[in-house]
């Protein structure tokens, strides 16, 4: 175990934050990754000289737990998952919202496997699949802020970069080919299927050729296959799982990466390397296709404003989304071009969503741009040691009291 330095560079300031009665807090807290190493860097988006930094042992992509309580770094070529407090505590009770801001700490400890990969967050448990492992990390968020890792474990029948995750009181796991591979490869995965928490499966496998992305959004959990969109439903009378398959005037292509809308039941995927598929898993027509000149670097959904999404092209331009229309409402230039050609996890431009701002990572310049939502407009910079890369923001508004 290697234990994480934590280094305050204004607690002064930070201090002064600090509400000494009831009163109304609001902020953004940017959590972002360097690309080269395991430095993991916090930031107040309003006051960006409150900083921290957190040494992990290599590069991670980084989650929130499902309240935004905590903070997940995966560092899936150090076989490492960290844990820290992000230090916003919010929780709606009736007509307003609680929140405390405090600062974020590391959370003694973490998990070591094989190969950690894929998070999901479903019902108030984080899912952490260890693709070389077989197995997923089940983990009530209550238990990770306390430091309790060793939660209950999902396994599967092979190895394979899959997830699974809680749904109702079943699993719904990923499942991969029985077919033998070469020493070091992971088989391809086939389909979805639904268990009991011991691995007896219940009801027959979904095909989903290739399945990769996974998200939630109303009572579905999708999956991207080569098939079309494979899902699986709660229902009275147990689970329905089925096939949204592509329309058949769609272009060739797959989808493999999905987001799934909280306010509404959506979902946003990528479709082949120019499009993005709006995807409504109720209600005909299933899928809308957005197509772009340019590649796509990342995609975000906003929480706030579940209508809109975000996607930033190679080309430096960002796009706002209209899912009800499943059509592109606005555009800007951003960053410089990022080209998609080159290795998959060269440094690149991630987005997240903080209010009423995209925050983006900038990694050749070094910074975090800050970019107003409704115009589009850039309205700040914030330099950051090393290589930003993956970030998420976890923040909001509420009474503290
Ligand atoms: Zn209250
Ligand atoms: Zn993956």
């Amino acid at each position: 175990m290697k234990r994480i330095a934590t280094l305050s560079l204004a607690i002064a300031s930070t201090m002064a934050a600090f509400p000494a009665s009831a009163e109304e807090v609001s902020g953004w807290r940017i959590f972002v990754a360097d690309h080269a190493t395991g430095a993991v860097q916090a930031l107040d988006l309003d006051a960006p000289e409150n900083r921290w930094r957190f040494d992990v042992e290599g590069p991670a992509k980084l989650y929130p737990t499902p309240s935004g309580r905590g903070v997940i770094a995966v560092q899936s070529d150090n076989d490492r998952v960290d844990f820290f407090k992000s230090g916003i505590d919010r929780h709606s009770h009736g007509d307003h919202a609680d929140m405390t801001i405090t600062e974020p700490e590391a959370i003694e400890g973490g998990l070591e496997g094989p190969r950690p990969f894929h998070v999901v967050n479903h019902d108030g448990v984080t899912s952490i699949n260890f693709d070389r492992g077989g197995y997923a990390a089940l983990i009530e968020e209550a238990a990770l802020l306390k430091g309790e890792f060793d939660g209950e474990t999902f396994r599967q029948a092979h190895a394979h970069h899959g997830f699974a995750v809680p749904m109702g009181d079943r699993i719904v796991s990923s499942v991969a080919s029985d077919e033998a591979v070469e020493e070091g490869e992971l088989p391809p995965r086939v389909g979805l299927q639904v268990f009991e928490q011991d691995g007896t499966a219940v009801g027959e496998l979904q095909t989903c050729t290739n399945l990769h992305g996974e998200a939630f959004s109303g009572s579905y959990l999708l999956a991207g296959c080569d098939e079309g969109a494979a899902f699986v439903t709660q229902t009275s009378d147990g689970f329905e799982l089925g096939m949204l398959p592509y329309p058949t005037d769609f272009p060739d292509g797959k989808t493999g990466t999905l987001a799934g809308a909280r306010a509404m039941q959506a979902f946003l995927g990528d479709y082949g390397d120019n499009a993005l598929v709006v995807i409504d898993p109720a209600e005909e027509p299933h899928f809308k296709r957005i197509d772009f000149d340019f590649r796509h670097v990342d995609f975000v959904l906003d929480p706030a404003h579940p209508q809109a999404g975000y996607v930033l092209t190679e080309d430096g331009t960002l796009h706002r989304l209209d899912l009800l229309d499943g059509a592109v409402d606005d555009s800007a230039k951003v960053t410089e071009p990022y080209s998609m050609d080159g290795h998959w996890r060269d440094p690149r431009p991630r987005l997240a969503i903080a209010g009423e701002d995209i925050v983006l990572t900038d990694p050749r310049e070094g910074l975090l741009r800050v970019v107003d939502a409704e115009s589009l407009e850039e309205t700040a910079t914030i330099d950051v040691e090393g290589t930003p890369y993956n970030l998420i923001a976890i923040g909001g508004s509420g009474i503290d009291h």
